[in-house]
């Protein structure tokens, strides 16, 4: 009752904050307070929330989860499994968006290619090229090294959450391995504080449509005219060949893995993660919709805990489909918008840069932008030429992200199927496997 109240609760506020944003615009005003500022205010308030669960969250629910798998060879398994699904559908996704871009062409219009008819956006693009500057392929390898963080504090302090993943893998894997009563006393106190961080949640999760509504109608009034007309035209192809790829990875491809390699009936799975999916949309931070996505998994779609505790925080740093595809499309678009043609080798380069980039991209809004200017770099194209693409970069960034989580969750369910878990998506046809 209250799960579907919620869900609804929160696509009304979306709706609700499409009107408000238009209505209000950047510079309406009650109280000489702009409705802009406001909307920014709650919406923060209640990104602060979700990010103030996030690392006693993680942390207990993978010591935890990992405590219950114990043995070594449990968690190879699972291990092995969770990775051969990241990159299996990263990609998927990745090739999905390659075929779509090469049928659609969107960076050339009418035999033109778009850099000609179009005047880069130079104080926009200047601002991203500052910000990407310097970026490259050692940025990857940073990533790998983050994940032995030097400072365990430092790294929870800073969001970085491959680290805090890392240990928290190695803690509960030895945690199990001490003297009998101090692993007792270990787990009770672990499993307690994990508890008291669901039950958080849940509070939290109360607050999602105004924080939905918030978060969407800052978007919406915060558009310039100028965006909208720039989708309009030259835009508007990339926009829909994005658009079109996320939704046949998101309605197709994994609804189809659901339903062969799960046997859990995808529409269910829909639903079960419904309130998730509309955070993703609205805040475009896989991350912070954490907390969400793991609520809804163990609880909607009844997987234990023992596997999303592995297959989530992991999955929301290291499995983006959506980010993953979005990298490919942008940075072939670009290139075909500079009238560039690229080889099949060279189009090899960009689906394992991205689907190497995807991994390290954090979960948080525009990321992406960053490992779109290390694939630029690689094969040649100027940084600055992101600027194409930031005037349509958030509203994807908000579609990408719902595909980044809904992959995580599918993950999940399907790692649990194959793990025998039963009861999944409280399906009465389903036989375990
Ligand atoms: N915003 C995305 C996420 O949090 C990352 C990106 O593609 O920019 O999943």
């Amino acid at each position: 009752m209250f799960r579907l109240a919620l869900h609804w609760q929160i696509l009304i506020a979306l709706v609700l904050a499409v009107i408000a944003g238009v209505l209000t615009g950047k510079d309406a005003a009650i109280f000489s307070i702009s409705f802009y500022a406001i909307y920014a205010f709650l919406g923060s308030l209640f990104l602060n929330a979700l990010k103030m669960i996030i690392v006693p969250l993680i942390v207990s629910s993978i010591i935890v989860g990992i405590a219950g798998i114990g043995g070594g060879r449990g968690l190879g398994r699972i291990g092995g499994k969770t990775l051969l699904y990241y990159v299996i559908t990263s990609l998927l996704a990745i090739l999905t968006g390659l075929v779509l871009v090469n049928l659609f062409t969107p960076g050339i219009i009418n035999g033109v290619p778009l850099q000609s008819i179009f005047n880069l956006d130079s104080g926009a693009a200047a601002a991203v090229t500052e910000r990407v500057a310097g970026r490259g392929i050692a940025d990857i390898a940073d990533v790998f090294l983050s994940m032995v963080p030097s400072n365990i504090i430092a790294a929870a302090a800073n969001g970085q959450m491959l680290g805090l993943i890392f240990f928290s893998l190695v803690f509960g894997f030895f945690m199990t391995r001490i003297n009998e009563a101090y692993a007792e006393a270990q787990f009770n106190f672990w499993h307690g504080l994990h508890e008291t961080m669901l039950k958080i949640t849940d509070w939290v999760m109360l607050f999602a449509p105004l924080g939905v509504f918030a978060l969407v109608a800052k978007v919406i009034a915060g558009m310039q005219g100028e965006d909208l007309a720039t989708l309009a035209t030259s835009l508007g192809t990339f926009f829909m060949t994005v658009l079109l790829a996320l939704a046949v990875h998101m309605f197709v491809s994994l609804p189809l893995l659901l339903k062969l390699v799960g046997r859990v009936s995808p529409r269910r799975h829909f639903r079960a993660m419904s309130p998730a999916l509309l955070t993703a949309f609205s805040t475009a931070s896989s991350s912070a919709t954490l907390p969400m996505t793991m609520e809804c998994v163990e609880k909607n779609a009844g997987v234990s805990n023992r596997t999303s505790s592995f297959v989530l925080p992991l999955g929301a740093t290291v499995n983006m489909d959506g980010t993953a595809l979005y990298e490919c499309v942008a940075a072939m678009f670009i290139a075909q918008a500079y009238g560039i043609e690229l080889s099949l080798t060279t189009q090899f380069l960009v689906v394992t840069i991205a689907l190497l980039t995807s991994i390290g991209v954090a979960g948080i809004p525009a990321a992406s932008l960053v490992a779109i200017s290390i694939i630029l770099a690689a094969i040649g194209l100027p940084a600055e030429a992101i600027g194409l693409i930031l005037a349509v970069d958030r509203v994807l960034d908000m579609c990408r992200t719902t595909v980044n989580v809904f992959s995580d969750s599918c993950g999940a369910v399907i790692i649990a199927s194959t793990e025998g878990e039963a009861g999944l998506l409280l399906d009465p046809q389903r036989q375990p496997a």
